[in-house]
C-alpha cells in the first residue's frame, strides 16, 4: 500500500462475503466505543472491519472479551483521527483509542502473510521480539539477583533494528518485526486461525470471510491458516492460543493444526517471558481456566511454559496439592463469570503450591513450617518459573505473603491475630487455607474459627482473641485443637498415598 489509502472499490475481493441477513452480529453486541471507531474512519473515507476474536465470539453469541479493529488507515492517520490515541509498538506499530477503561485497538491491514513479493527482508538472530497483535507488558522485570526491580518501558523496544527494515525474521523463521501494510486480501494471511480471520465490514454490516472461518467456527473447529508448521515457527505463542481457543471455545484443533505441537513446543522458550507472562493470564484469569489448564497438560505445552508445575503434576498425579489446583482454577472461573475479581498472585499461589512444597520438603520436618524455609522455598520456584514467564514483581510479592501467612493463620496467637486480620493479603490466605482444608492439607477447625473472626465485631473479636489466649496458655492447642500438629499428623498417615501434599501445605 502507498502512503494514501486505497479506495474501498480498489479492493480486488476474494472473499466470501455473507450479507447482514445471513449472520447472527448485530450492532447492539458491539461496543459503542467500537462503533465510534468504525463510524469515524468510514467518515474520513477508510475502510473499516471488526476482526479477530469479537467477530468469531458474537458469531458464537458470546461477548467479547476485547474489540479489534482493521483497517488501511495508516497508523498515523489514523492517530490524526482521534485525539484519544496512541501509536504503540515500533516492531507491530498500532493505535489505541481510548475511551476510559476500554482500549480499542487498531491495526493497519499487513501483507506479510501474503505469498512472497520483492519486499525486504532481514534474518536476525536472538532478538527480543513477538509477532502477532498482542499488546506488550510493560511492566518491571526482576534482575539478575530476582529481587529487584528494573523498569523495562517496552518489550518491543528493547533491541534496535535498522528503521528503515519493514519486515525481520530470525534463524528458526520468528517474526521479529512486521510492518509491511497491505490490503484487507493481504491482511488475511497473517491471521492466526480461520476462526479468527472473519472481518465484519461497518459499510454494510456484511461479514468478509476469506478462510471458510463461519463454517469452521459452525463446526466448532480450530485450523490454522496456511501451513500450520511455519505458522508455529513465525510465532511459537501460537500454539498457547490454540490451546486457549480449545479450552475457552471447546473447539477441536483440526489434525494438521495439532499434530506439529508436541514437536515444536520447546519453540515457546525462545519467546520473551514478558509475552508469555501476558499469554499465561489470559490462558488462566479470563474465565476457562480450569479447561485450559487440562488442555496445556494434554497437548504437553505445560512442560514448556511452566515446567516445574508440570513435572509436580506428572509426577503426583491425583494428589492433593493437584485436586486443590484443579477446584481452584474451577473457583477462580466462577468468579471471572461472576464478575469478582481474581488476581495473578492468587493463580501463581495456586500453580505453585505443589513445587513449593516439595522444596519445603527438602529441609529437615522441624523446620517446615518456618518463615524463612517458606519464602525460600517460594523463592526458588518463582527463580525457576521467571526463566520462562516473568511474572511481574507485585504479584511475587502477593504469592509470597500468602504464603507466609499460612503458619500464622495455623497457629493465631493474641493480639497477633487481630492483626493478621488487618493484612492487605489477608484475604487471598484465608481463601488459600480454605482451599487446603477442603483438601486435607490444613484444619478445618482453623477455617471456620477465621470466618467467625472476619464475620464478628471489633468487640466479639476481641473477646475471641482473649478466648483463645486463655486456651493456649497450657499446651499448642490453638482452636483447632492443636492445629500444626494435628495437621503434620495427618500428612504423615498419607505419606505415599495420594493424599500426600508437600509441608506447604501443612
Ligand atoms: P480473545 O478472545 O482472547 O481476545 P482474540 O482472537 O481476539 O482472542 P487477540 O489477542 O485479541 O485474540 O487478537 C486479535 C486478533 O489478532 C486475533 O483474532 C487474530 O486474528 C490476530 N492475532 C492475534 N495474535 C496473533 C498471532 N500471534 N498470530 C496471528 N494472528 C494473531
Ligand atoms: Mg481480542
Amino acid at each position: 500500500m502507498t502512503s494514501d489509502h486505497a479506495s474501498i472499490e480498489a479492493v480486488p475481493c476474494l472473499a466470501n462475503i455473507i450479507p447482514r441477513d445471513s449472520h447472527p452480529i448485530s450492532r447492539s453486541k458491539i461496543s459503542p466505543d467500537a462503533l465510534r471507531v468504525l463510524y469515524r474512519l468510514r467518515e474520513a473515507g477508510f475502510e473499516a472491519y471488526l476482526v479477530g476474536g469479537c467477530v468469531r465470539d458474537l458469531t458464537l453469541g458470546l461477548e467479547p472479551k476485547d474489540f479489534d479493529v482493521a483497517t488501511n488507515a495508516l497508523p498515523e492517520q489514523v492517530r490524526r483521527l482521534f485525539r484519544n490515541c496512541r501509536l504503540v509498538g515500533r516492531r507491530f506499530r498500532l493505535a489505541h483509542v481510548f475511551f476510559g477503561r476500554e482500549i480499542i485497538e487498531v491495526a493497519t491491514f499487513r501483507a506479510s502473510g501474503a505469498p512472497p513479493q520483492d519486499e525486504e527482508v532481514v534474518l536476525e538472530e536472538g532478538t527480543d521480539e513477538l509477532a502477532g497483535d498482542e499488546a506488550v507488558s510493560d511492566d518491571a522485570g526482576i534482575d539478575d539477583a530476582g529481587n529487584d526491580e528494573v523498569a523495562v518501558e517496552d518489550s518491543r523496544d528493547v533491541h534496535d533494528f535498522d528503521e528503515s527494515v519493514d519486515r525481520v525474521v530470525d534463524q528458526s523463521g520468528r517474526i521479529l518485526r512486521d510492518n509491511i501494510y497491505g490490503t484487507i486480501d493481504d491482511d488475511v494471511w497473517r491471521r492466526d486461525f480461520t476462526c479468527n480471520a472473519l472481518y465484519y465490514n461497518i459499510a454494510d454490516f456484511s461479514v468478509w470471510d476469506y478462510a471458510n472461518g463461519f463454517e469452521d467456527i459452525k463446526a466448532k473447529r480450530l485450523r490454522l491458516i496456511g501451513d500450520p508448521e511455519t505458522r508455529y515457527r513465525e510465532d511459537p505463542v501460537r500454539m498457547l492460543r490454540a490451546a486457549r481457543f480449545e479450552g475457552k471455545l471447546d473447539f477441536s484443533i483440526e489434525p494438521a493444526t495439532a499434530e506439529p505441537i508436541l514437536r515444536l513446543r520447546e519453540l515457546l522458550a525462545g519467546v520473551p517471558p514478558a509475552r508469555l507472562f501476558d499469554e499465561t493470564l489470559k490462558l488462566f484469569l479470563t474465565g476457562h481456566g480450569a479447561a485450559s489448564y487440562r488442555v496445556l497438560l494434554d497437548r504437553g505445552l505445560l512442560d514448556v511454559l511452566l515446567p516445574n508445575v508440570a513435572a509436580f503434576a506428572r509426577r503426583h498425579p491425583g494428589s492433593a496439592p493437584q485436586r486443590m489446583l484443579v477446584q481452584g482454577l474451577i473457583n477462580m472461573d466462577e468468579r471471572v463469570r461472576a464478575d469478582r475479581p481474581v488476581t495473578p498472585s492468587f493463580l501463581f499461589a495456586l500453580l505453585m503450591y505443589g513445587p513449593i512444597g516439595l522444596e519445603i520438603e527438602k529441609r529437615p520436618r522441624s523446620e517446615w513450617h518456618e518463615i524463612s524455609t517458606i519464602l525460600e522455598a517460594v523463592d526458588s520456584v518463582v527463580r525457576e518459573i521467571y526463566g520462562r514467564v516473568a511474572i511481574h514483581r507485585r504479584f511475587i510479592l502477593g504469592v509470597r505473603d500468602m504464603f507466609a501467612l499460612q503458619p500464622r493463620l495455623e497457629a493465631p496467637r493474641g493480639r497477633r491475630a487481630l492483626r493478621t486480620l488487618e493484612h492487605p493479603r489477608f484475604r487471598a490466605a484465608f481463601d488459600l487455607l480454605q482451599l487446603r482444608a477442603q483438601f486435607g492439607m490444613a484444619d478445618q477447625a482453623l477455617v471456620e474459627w477465621w470466618a467467625r473472626m472476619q464475620a464478628a465485631n471489633p468487640q466479639q473479636r476481641v473477646t475471641m482473641r482473649e478466648a483463645l489466649s486463655r486456651e493456649s496458655t497450657g499446651a499448642n492447642s490453638g482452636p483447632g485443637g492443636g492445629g500444626l500438629r494435628r495437621v503434620g499428623r495427618r500428612r504423615g498417615r498419607d505419606r505415599g498415598g495420594r493424599g500426600r501434599g508437600g509441608p506447604a501445605s501443612g
